[in-house]
């Protein structure tokens, strides 16, 4: 069987609640595939699986020591296989540098750096058998500066550079591995970390005049290109880093 021949049979798409997940699971469940479904809260991974009987909801901390375990053992159980990792889960904001709190930057950095490489591990043999894909899903920011929320910022351009190394290193057990950069997306996101109406249409309006195609994406815009980029007609396309992004990133 060629590349093109074979199909995306079992996804994880973590940080699956809302936004961005959201839009990932659905777009995978409505193109055949089954997607377990990861986060924290119950309520919105049910409300993420409503109407959609191919996603599974699993609440899962991805920082717990146990959960690349139990996330993987979970897809393997249930369905027998794993095609596709969706590494999507994070926290964003962060504060000036001199303001900078340890605890929230270390807790950060364990969602957003950490718990994709113990997942990422985690998946290795079981993508190896079905010649799987990861995804990491980074910023474009992640590429310049973001003066606030550095950490942030740093933390997914390591991402960016573990998607590189990733690739090259699993390339010979015939995984690849793809980063989507997205630029301004209409998710909860701001609302997740704490900012308040006023603060979020502020970032909104720098964000905007920012953004070299006027618009805010959409999480289906982020959706579309993590499928395209799985789909096995892509299969030729790895370690790159895909912004998507309305031109900011170039702008
Ligand atoms: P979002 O709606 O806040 O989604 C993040 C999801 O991650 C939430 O559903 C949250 O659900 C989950 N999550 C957070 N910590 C978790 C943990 N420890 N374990 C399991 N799940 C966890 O924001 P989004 O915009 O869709 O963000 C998705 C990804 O895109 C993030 O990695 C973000 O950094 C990236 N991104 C977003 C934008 C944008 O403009 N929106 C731009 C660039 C990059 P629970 O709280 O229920 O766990």
């Amino acid at each position: 069987m060629n590349d093109a021949q074979r199909r995306v049979v079992v996804v994880v798409v973590t940080g699956a609640g809302t936004g961005i997940g959201r839009a990932t699971a659905r777009a995978f469940s409505v193109d055949g595939a089954h997607v377990l479904a990861v986060g924290r809260r119950a309520a919105p991974l049910a409300e993420t699986a409503a109407g959609h009987p191919l996603i599974t909801p699993l609440t899962a901390d991805v920082t717990a020591p146990d959960a690349p375990d139990r996330v993987v053992g979970a897809a393997l159980h249930r369905y027998g296989r794993l095609d596709v990792l969706v590494n999507n889960a994070g926290i964003a904001g962060g504060g000036p540098l001199a303001e900078l709190d340890e605890a929230a930057a270390r807790r950060q950095l364990d969602t957003n750096l950490l718990a994709p490489v113990r997942l990422a591990r985690a998946t290795v043999a079981a993508l190896a058998d079905t010649r799987g894909v990861i995804v990491n899903v980074t910023t474009s920011v992640g590429q310049r500066a973001w003066p606030g929320s550095s950490v942030y910022a740093a933390g997914k351009a390591a991402l960016d550079s573990l998607t590189r190394s990733w690739a090259v290193e699993l390339a010979p057990r015939g995984i690849r591995v793809v980063a989507v950069a997205p630029g301004a997306i209409d998710t909860p996101i701001g609302a997740h970390q704490g900012l308040s109406p006023e603060q979020r249409a502020a970032v909104r309006r720098w964000q905007l005049a920012h953004t070299p195609l006027g618009r805010i994406g959409g999480p289906q815009d982020v959706a579309w290109a993590i499928r395209q980029l799985c789909d096995p007609a892509a299969g030729f396309v790895t370690g790159v880093v895909l912004p998507v992004d309305g031109g900011a990133v170039v702008g």
